[in-house]
């Protein structure tokens, strides 16, 4: 084990908006004393207890595990699984789960996602109906400039080429460091950000997605700290040119 503060993450999603075969793309940071989930995917739930049942050895992970959660962007493979996650907490376990984004994604989540199926509750039957707002569920943390403080990490965000906006992040713990693309088209000027990381995880796939021959032609030294993930269903993970991400597997720096 390194002296200093390590940092890993554990995979608990590979796949793409429209994978049949693996969980939506899902990431789950971790330090000695910090649990970071990177986007919340539908039936979040579902894809923690593969996550704990596919490996044994490691310490289960469920709702009540993950302190907090961080959202790229609001397309529903990375967000769908928030109400679940939130209304465990608040109704199961009664504990606030503190929650990231930038402060555009923000604006949109409870409008836009939550708000239908969220803000108007009855504590019994025929009770009188109560209104609720995102602070109820969650500690809301816009994310600022540079690195912010989330636990004991420090975590840093950049814009990338998407839909709507859609945050990167390198997080790192003492001198260590992991960056995630999250979606984004091909994009060098991202991939030089992400290069400053002792490994990073970027996507590929097709449309607006990174093409896996952009990333293939990138230099050897950038490749080796490259993994793919939010990759197709069809991609043949054992003969692809760039190491692919498994789900459940454990990546330490
Ligand atoms: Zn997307």
């Amino acid at each position: 084990m390194p002296a200093m503060a390590s940092l890993s993450v554990r995979v608990v999603g590979v796949g793409d908006a429209f994978t049949a075969r693996y969980h939506n793309a899902c990431l789950l940071f971790e330090t000695r004393s910090t649990r970071l989930l990177v986007d919340a995917p539908p039936a979040l739930a579902r894809a923690l207890r593969d996550l704990s049942v596919a490996h044994p050895q490691e310490p289960p992970v469920s709702l009540d595990d993950i302190d907090h959660v961080l959202i790229t962007h609001l397309h529903g493979d990375h967000v769908g699984g928030l109400e679940q996650l939130l209304f465990w907490r608040r109704f199961v376990t009664g504990k606030k789960a503190n929650l990231y984004a930038v402060p555009e994604v923000l604006a949109g989540l409870w409008e836009t996602r939550l708000r239908g199926g969220m803000e108007t509750l009855i504590d019994a039957p025929g009770g009188p109906p109560r209104t609720l707002g995102l602070e109820d569920y969650a500690f809301v943390h816009p994310l600022g400039p540079g690195e912010n403080a989330i636990g004991d990490v420090a975590l840093a965000h950049r814009p990338t080429i998407h839909h709507i906006p859609t945050s990167a992040i390198r997080v790192r713990a003492g001198e260590r460091v992991i960056g995630y693309s999250a979606d984004t088209a091909f994009d060098p000027t991202l991939i030089d950000w992400l290069s400053a990381s002792d490994v990073f995880f970027h996507e590929t796939n097709l449309g607006v997605h990174t093409p896996l021959a952009s990333l293939a032609g990138l230099p050897g030294e950038v490749r080796a700290r490259m993994r793919l993930i939010h990759y197709p269903d069809f991609l043949d993970v054992e003969t692809s040119p760039i190491l692919c991400l498994r789900e459940g597997e454990r990546i330490e720096v």
